[in-house]
């Protein structure tokens, strides 16, 4: 059997013992236990981070920063990642700004966002002297006035285009009615961005949007641009000038395309729309940032999951994997699709149809609804594609399953970046 070449843009291929290896390392060889792995392409992770750095040297006349949002995925060995090549990183919480700190990621490529930051998340933010604090409400920043700070901080103001986000709602932010940012078309929006300009505790560094997460319909990103431009415009009026526009991440995954082209298409479109509306609209080109997360790491992913017990039940076969969604949410939560292969059956034909569901207590535990797999045995291993975005950063302990480890796959050899639990960890903060 031949890999579609799809996967083998991603790394994968099958060896001479019909296995599924990635970047030459047989995942059969990475699962032992009764329990989920993660498997990220470390390659693929740093060229999807230099596509993008690329494509907009390439496509956009004005500098671009790039900032992984790290809420995508995020352990020491990814924040080292984004360390080495050099690009900035998006926190939205303590935690994760503890991690890129611990990392050794400089303050001055840290953003931090968040629709509600505490005053100990603001601190940390002021003391730790980071790139940017983005404002998400008058009482954030009323919040952040009375942080004392021994410099000006450099703050931007998230807003919202409000415009038609073709993704799953709980996705959608740059829509009507969003906890996200202050809407543009509110007047108190153009009032706090005046007490922004004239504050002499902050330096006012630009507008934040972002519109949604895996978006795939680049019509949104076209109608948020039109929308941002239009308001800069008339943000000039008021004699304020915008240097820089942060649109955030939200790039979405295909299943049939390479990450690594639909970079190359993105930073392609949004790059000449800004052109084109800042010329329509006469306002100068703004510098631009962008918080790409999922497209960075979402193919570099896959899940493996050892194959438990097989049964039929009311003509469905059920295959019950060790994990679901205690290591991933995005099925019960927003019915995400996948694909999946069994690693260590690549020559066998796909002719079983499975429903493939987790160990966990509830019927929203699937996997995969409906898939056509060779015939599959208990110990198989099962490698479910694309999983590299969203999951390991929702995974949780629901049934007490310990949370799964972290395996980067490089040229030919892995190493372990996060252990996986034991039982002991379900009980370290308790207290009895
Ligand atoms: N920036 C902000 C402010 C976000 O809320 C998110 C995620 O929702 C991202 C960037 C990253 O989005 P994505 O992972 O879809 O690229």
């Amino acid at each position: 059997m031949t890999l579609d070449s799809f996967y083998t843009k991603l790394g994968f291929s099958i060896n001479a013992e019909s296995h599924l290896t990635l970047n030459g390392v047989d995942l059969t060889t990475l699962i032992a236990e009764d329990q989920p792995v993660y498997v990220m392409n470390e390659l693929l992770i740093r060229q999807h981070l230099q596509a993008y750095k690329r494509a907009f040297q390439e496509y956009y006349p004005k500098p671009t920063t790039t900032f992984y949002a790290s809420k995508a995925f995020l352990n020491l060995g990814m924040a080292h990642v984004i360390k080495q090549e050099n690009i900035g990183i998006d926190v939205c919480s303590e935690g994760e700004l503890f991690i890129a700190q611990k990392a050794g990621i400089t303050s001055q490529n840290i953003l931090l966002h968040g629709n509600n930051k505490s005053k100990a998340e603001l601190q940390a933010a002021v003391d730790a002297k980071i790139y940017t604090i983005v404002i998400d409400s008058v009482s954030e920043f009323d919040l952040l006035e009375t942080i004392p700070s021994t410099q000006k901080i450099s703050v931007m103001l998230r807003v919202n285009p409000t415009v038609h986000v073709d993704t799953h709602p709980s996705m959608a932010t740059g829509v009507y009615n969003s906890k996200f940012g202050l809407p543009i078309s509110d007047k108190r929006t153009l009032d706090l961005i005046l007490r922004l300009s004239k504050s002499t505790a902050v330096s006012f560094a630009g507008l934040h949007f972002h519109i949604g997460s895996q978006v795939l319909d680049f019509k949104a990103y076209t109608d948020a641009i039109d929308s941002m431009i239009r308001y800069l415009a008339w943000l000039q009026e008021h004699g304020i000038s915008i240097d820089t526009l942060d649109m955030g991440g939200g790039l979405g995954v295909d299943d049939q395309e390479a990450t690594l082209d639909t970079i190359e298409r993105f930073a392609k479109h949004v790059s000449a729309q800004f052109i084109e509306k800042c010329l329509h609209y006469k306002v100068p080109l703004p510098k631009l940032a962008i918080e790409p997360g999922r497209s960075v790491v979402s193919q570099a992913g896959c899940t493996l999951y050892k194959i438990g017990h097989i049964k039929e039940s009311d003509g469905t076969t059920f295959l019950a994997v060790h994990g679901g969604m205690s290591d991933n949410m995005r099925v019960a939560l927003y019915q995400a699709k996948y694909n999946a292969c069994v690693a260590g059956k690549m020559d066998q034909p796909h002719t079983k149809r499975y429903k493939v569901v987790g160990n966990c207590c509830e019927s929203g535990d699937v996997v995969i609804d409906d898939i056509l797999l060779p015939y599959c045995q208990s110990g198989d291993i099962l490698v479910v594609f694309n999983t590299g975005a969203y999951s390991h950063s929702m995974a949780n302990q629901f049934n007490k399953h310990p949370m799964p480890g972290v395996v980067f796959v490089g040229d030919h050899a892995y190493h372990w970046v996060t252990k996986p639990q034991t039982l002991e960890d379900l009980i370290r903060h308790d207290v009895f």
